[in-house]
């Protein structure tokens, strides 16, 4: 039907040119001539975008009819939500571990591909299925009247555990794009969101295997058991170098037109593959436009920074009640206690979960205020390597079997000690 309409579009749009003559081109005789139609250019047809495949997202806090979905029994959780998180994947570990500055810092921080793909496997394998971070807290009102979050009751497929996945700085930085990271996301021609980079060669690469968003994709696409809600990840954004590959930033020196036009551009491109993303179980969450350590700054700094994320960042992909904390720096400077200004400020622009990095998937809903607070884990290079971890991260993976020591740099490995 779709190639039909654009059929019929591009034959209105050959008659409309047609009727308008067009524009007489130089050196020609001029509108008044009547001029002989140009001979027929054999042009390709143009493709008309495939129709997306339907994907059902499903909310893990009600029972579904009769306890049963599609012949599989579900019961409810109570217990605790795991939540794992990523940044980018190396794609090419020989331009990442080439021994430059940056190599260590994307050691200690990153997994490789071929690392997050094993991950994911074990993962499933052990019994986990993903839960969409804003499914898992809600606000209620107090016996006070006063809103607050409480943890919710998952309905999952019986034996099964939920887990959250986030990944921090989907921003594709300018210094990953030499260090071995995917560029940006895209549509590919199936439609799907994909990577596109260039490989050590220099040549053009677009991929479903090479970046976490894709690869997860893929995953649940051979293992629809691994995502019974239709959820994935919540993308944790910045806003200085644009989202997902575009360069949709201001600056505010060396500001130009053509800048802005360019960053116009970049803008429209970026919005498809933003829902695209949200009609496949992706979400988003702000990571601060600056990547600044909210433990440190002024509340000055920090409300101005965080307006120019709602400002470039919450314009594309829409209100968000998650915040990702920089470098795990909390709001609250590690009392949970304390509900200071720049954290009120925060509630009151729309976020109630808070999420730092720790050693385990520990979560408080706050008493004082309408907010949850919760740590993630972090599989990377850090963990992978030390010996500590590997009992803390056994129930997700066994680290042996993940970290490819062939790809990474040689540096200390804790449990080989
Ligand atoms: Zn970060």
């Amino acid at each position: 039907m779709q190639r039909v309409i654009s059929f019929l579009l591009t034959l209105l749009l050959l008659a409309a040119l047609t009727a308008c003559g067009g524009a007489p081109a130089p050196g020609s005789a001029g509108p008044s001539q009547p001029q002989e139609p140009p001979p027929q250019e054999a042009s390709p047809e143009p493709e008309s975008p495939p129709e997306p495949e339907p994907y059902a997202i499903w909310d893990p806090t009600v029972m579904p009819e009769g306890g049963m979905r599609d012949g599989v029994a579900y019961v409810p959780y109570e217990g605790v939500v795991e939540h794992l998180f990523f940044h980018p994947v190396v794609a090419y570990p020989e331009l990442a571990f080439d021994g430059d500055l940056k190599s260590d810092g994307i050691d200690d921080w990153m997994v490789t591909a071929g690392e997050y793909l094993k991950i994911l496997q074990s993962i499933y394998e052990k019994g986990y299925v993903l839960v969409d971070i804003a499914d898992c807290w809600s606000q209620q009102t107090g016996e006070d009247g006063q809103p607050r979050m409480v943890k919710n009751t998952l309905y999952l497929p019986e034996g099964k555990k939920p887990l959250i996945l986030s990944y921090d700085d989907t921003n594709y930085y300018q210094y990953m794009l030499d260090n071995g990271f995917t560029y940006k996301l895209i549509l590919g021609e199936d439609g799907k969101v994909a990577s596109w980079g260039l490989d050590p060669q220099g040549n053009e690469v677009v991929s479903r295997d090479l970046d976490a968003i894709p690869i997860l994709d893929r995953f649940v696409e051979e293992h629809p058991d691994f995502s019974p809600f239709g959820a994935k990840g919540c993308l944790s954004l910045t806003g200085y170098e644009g989202i997902l590959g575009y360069r949709t930033q201001t600056d505010r020196e060396n500001w130009s037109e053509e800048r802005e036009a360019n960053r116009q551009k970049e803008i429209e491109a970026v919005k498809p593959i933003v829902a695209e993303l949200k009609r496949t179980g992706w979400t988003f969450g702000s990571h601060t436009w600056g990547h600044i350590s909210l433990n440190t700054r002024s509340y000055e700094t920090v409300t101005a920074d965080m307006q120019r994320w709602f400002d470039e960042v919450g314009t594309l992909v829409g209100e968000t009640p998650v915040l990702f904390y920089p470098f795990g720096g909390r709001l609250d400077g590690d009392d949970v206690r304390q509900t200071g200004p720049a954290f009120q400020w925060m509630q009151a622009h729309g976020f109630r979960i808070f999420c730092s990095v720790g050693i385990e998937s520990w979560s408080k809903c706050k008493e004082d205020v309408s907010a949850v607070i919760c740590d993630r884990l972090h599989p990377d290079g850090t963990t992978l390597r030390s010996s500590k971890s590997l009992d803390r991260y056994m129930k997700f993976y066994d680290a042996r079997e993940i970290i490819d020591l062939e790809a990474r740099p040689r540096r200390e490995v804790g449990w080989l000690a």
